[in-house]
């Protein structure tokens, strides 16, 4: 069995090892550790000043004091530089060079006090080894530049010591006392930025998966309208289909009686249809069905009701409307009707409708009943010569 390897896996200098996904990390992160990164340097500059006062007080106003506070300055000012050029260059944080070469140069800054101040000699290492153990857990950069950084600091401090002709006992002192902080940060800093990572690798997961979810789930509401509207419509006319304009009847027919109102309902049949569907052939016919849908529709108010009863029959449900509107409607579809032939591919084809239109009676339990009263009225316009509205 082979196991798939874990993309979110860390080097031992704990770093994703994909190189893309640590990328991503950092620039998450980006603005984060710019803040952190921010404070710290404004803490790390303050300090150097405030240490200053000491010298002062220990050595007076004189040259020595001059040179260390003239170092202390330059420090101090180059890290509030890149605190505020950080402002602008978040990403300045994220590649982590700039942090670094300001740490190595922080160090040849920092180590004259070593020669001008030697009766505090082992108080300076002291406050060295600290400042490493800093570097790894306040300062936000890469594990691998704080260790290079680190690492440079140590030597540079050995190198004082061994310049200075201190004996061998001293020396060994002085790698322990800087080692330690280096060790005891490189093993924090390792476990802080791989928790963070792992932080992080969590968080992605969780967006992946959501993304997931959301799609899925437009994907089953697309899904639900289209069978939705398969299972209420005709496929030929997208007119509400039989069982859907029943369902609306009877809600708008409860309606209309709750507030005192009449629901009238309309049958058209198209007029010779057969004649086109024998000379055009039957996809005519339908396009002709479908413009005459489109034709329906239109003309009608929001709340109005056109479904297909089946072949060229349809039904129209006017709620909140008298008989006598309803008649001045219908009246006015068939005019429609009548002005809009169907343009089919060689030519344009007239189209009438016979209408029948009546009130639903207080007595009619369902559209069945009122239908079989409005069908008679179509029969009796058909025989009336067609292309007519009865009103029943
Ligand atoms: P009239 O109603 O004026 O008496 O004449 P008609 O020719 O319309 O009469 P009839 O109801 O007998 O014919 C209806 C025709 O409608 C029959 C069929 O060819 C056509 N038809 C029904 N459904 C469809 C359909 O879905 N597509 C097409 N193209 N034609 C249809
Ligand atoms: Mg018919
Ligand atoms: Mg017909």
């Amino acid at each position: 069995m082979t196991r798939t390897a874990d993309p979110y896996r860390t080097s031992w200098l704990a770093e994703f090892t994909d190189p893309r996904l640590e990328d991503a990390y950092r620039l998450h992160m980006q603005p984060l550790q710019a803040r952190q990164l921010r404070v710290a340097l404004y803490v790390w500059g303050s300090l150097i000043l405030v240490f200053g006062l000491l010298d002062l007080q220990h050595l007076g106003w004189t040259q020595t004091f001059l040179v260390l506070a003239a170092c202390r300055i330059a420090q101090a000012a180059m890290l509030f530089v890149l605190a505020l050029v950080l402002r602008g260059r978040p990403h300045l944080v994220s590649s982590g060079y700039a942090v670094t070469a300001l740490e190595v140069v922080g160090f040849f800054l920092f180590l004259p006090i070593y020669f001008l101040r030697p009766e505090i000699a082992t108080l300076t290492v002291g406050v060295i080894g600290l400042m490493l153990l800093a570097m790894f857990l306040f300062i936000p950069n890469t594990l691998r530049l704080t260790l290079f950084a680190a690492l440079v600091g140590v030597a540079l401090t050995l190198a004082c010591i061994v310049i200075n002709g201190r004996s061998l006992e001293v020396i060994i002192g002085a790698m322990f006392l800087l080692g330690l902080p280096t060790i005891t940060g490189f093993v924090a800093g390792q476990q802080l930025h791989t928790v963070q990572r792992k932080q992080f690798a969590m968080f992605n997961q969780v967006q992946i998966a959501n993304r997931a979810l959301k799609k899925e789930v437009e994907r089953r509401k697309l899904l639900e309208e289209e069978l939705k509207r398969q299972a209420t419509t005709d496929p030929l006319t997208g007119l509400f289909n039989r069982r859907q304009y029943e369902m609306l009847f009877r809600r708008e027919r409860e309606r209309c009686r709750r507030q005192g109102t009449t629901i009238c309902v309309a049958m058209a049949d198209l007029d010779h249809f057969k004649k086109l569907n024998d000379q055009l052939g039957h996809d005519s016919g339908d396009v002709a069905l479908r413009h005459v849908a489109r034709l329906l529709t239109s003309q009608l108010r929001e709340g109005d009701v056109v479904g297909r009863f089946g072949g060229e029959e349809f039904i129209i449900l006017l709620p909140d409307t008298d008989v006598r509107e309803a008649q001045t409607v219908i009246e006015r579809l068939r005019r429609t009707l009548e002005a809009n032939p169907v343009p089919l591919e060689q030519r344009t084809w007239k189209l009438t409708a016979t209408f029948s239109v009546s009130a639903v009676l207080e007595g009619e339990r369902d559209i069945a009943e009122t239908l079989r009263r409005v069908d008679a009225g179509l029969y009796q316009g058909k025989h009336a010569g067609r292309n007519q509205v009865v009103v029943v």
